[in-house]
């Protein structure tokens, strides 16, 4: 996929924050996530557990419940604010402009209705002129679609007689059926066998080449995005760390926590070399970091960056780090300073 930036892009979120209000105090969960995602691009979010990568496309859907709240911040999706629509307009949204397939089919399938008749469901609301005899026959090719062998016999199965990857597959159908703008794939495979990963990711490309949507897919694993992305960012503690092109941030990592990533995989790592692992933990973000939110498990941290928060450098075209480092050489700084400053893509 190639998506051009030159176009306006699809979505544009801009200084995104989120905070938790728990009975310990307030997470800040989401703190300046900015970047944007051009009309046919697919562009990965990866970061470990808990960086803020899920959180980020339930802010783009508005599905955070309480104590979650979305301070700050703006989502446009072409020519909406989603943040200013009403729970009515968002809902038109969700689902036909923008789907999500979440990390565990079984849970978001209804167990108590025919994976089939789901299908047809979501075509119908899609669509309130199709009957359901066309809806079952579009659900029915969709199914085929997404290599579900006999569709006929196996659209009148529930989710809990799927194993797990036939269950994603219905996920997929459901997801892709109205043909939506942009995808968020949220760890589509995590819960799935190895052996079958690789099919899965191959059948999202496949249908979203064919329908020419939008990709945001979220991923733990640098490997996956690399194969299926063309640019990526990496998000840290709530926050965007380096943003660019795939090839571009693979060979040329410019923040230490993607340098860290990427040691971690196991290509980087020599037979026999013990795994790699970045020292630390993820911070506490019950209190508000004051500098960088790398700086306790950064190798090469100085002392301001306990301090201050580190603004965006462009290191590179379209190639963005949020990092003290590069202060100096980058002669295209282009960052803004202080509180508000962001990661921009
Ligand atoms: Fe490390 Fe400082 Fe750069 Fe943060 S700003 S990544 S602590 S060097």
């Amino acid at each position: 996929m190639n998506g051009s930036m030159n176009q306006r892009p699809l979505l544009e979120v801009d200084d995104l924050a989120v905070r938790f209000y728990t009975l310990r105090g307030t997470v800040h969960a989401l703190e300046d996530v900015s970047f944007k995602l051009g009309q046919g691009e697919s562009v990965g979010l990866v970061g470990e557990t808990g960086c803020g990568k899920s959180l980020t496309a339930r802010a783009i859907l508005r599905i955070i419940s309480p104590p979650g709240k979305i301070i700050r911040g703006h989502i446009r999706f072409e020519d909406k604010q989603l943040l200013e629509l009403s729970e009515k307009e968002i809902r038109d949204i969700r689902g036909n402009q923008i789907s999500m397939i979440m990390q565990e089919p079984k849970m978001s399938l209804n167990p108590s209705m025919r994976v089939g008749k789901q299908v047809a469901e979501t075509l119908m609301i899609h669509d309130r002129s199709l009957g359901k005899r066309a809806a079952m026959a579009q659900a029915l090719d969709m199914l085929n679609a997404v290599s579900i062998p006999d569709p006929g016999h196996m659209s009148k199965r529930f989710p809990h007689e799927l194993s797990g990857g036939m269950a994603q597959r219905i996920m997929i159908a459901m997801m892709l059926v109205t043909r939506p703008k942009l995808l968020i794939a949220d760890e589509p495979t995590s819960a799935l066998d190895v052996t079958i990963q690789a099919q899965i990711i191959d059948l999202i490309n496949g249908l979203i080449e064919d329908i020419g949507s939008s990709v945001l897919m979220i991923s733990h694993d640098l490997g996956v995005v690399a194969e299926t992305c063309d640019r990526v960012i990496v998000m840290y503690a709530g926050s965007v760390a380096e943003s660019g092109l795939v090839e571009e941030v693979m060979e040329n990592p410019q923040h230490p926590y993607t340098q860290g990533l990427l040691r971690t995989l196991p290509d980087a790592i020599d037979p026999g070399q013990p795994l790699y692992s970045i020292k630390g933990t993820v911070p506490n973000l019950l209190e508000e970091p004051l500098g960088c939110r790398f700086a306790p498990r950064c190798p090469q941290a100085m002392d301001r960056c306990f301090r201050q928060k580190p603004p965006v450098f462009d290191v590179g075209p379209g190639h963005q780090v949020a990092c003290f480092l590069h202060e100096t050489s980058s002669p295209q700084a282009s960052a803004s300073s202080g509180p508000s400053a962001g990661l921009e893509v």
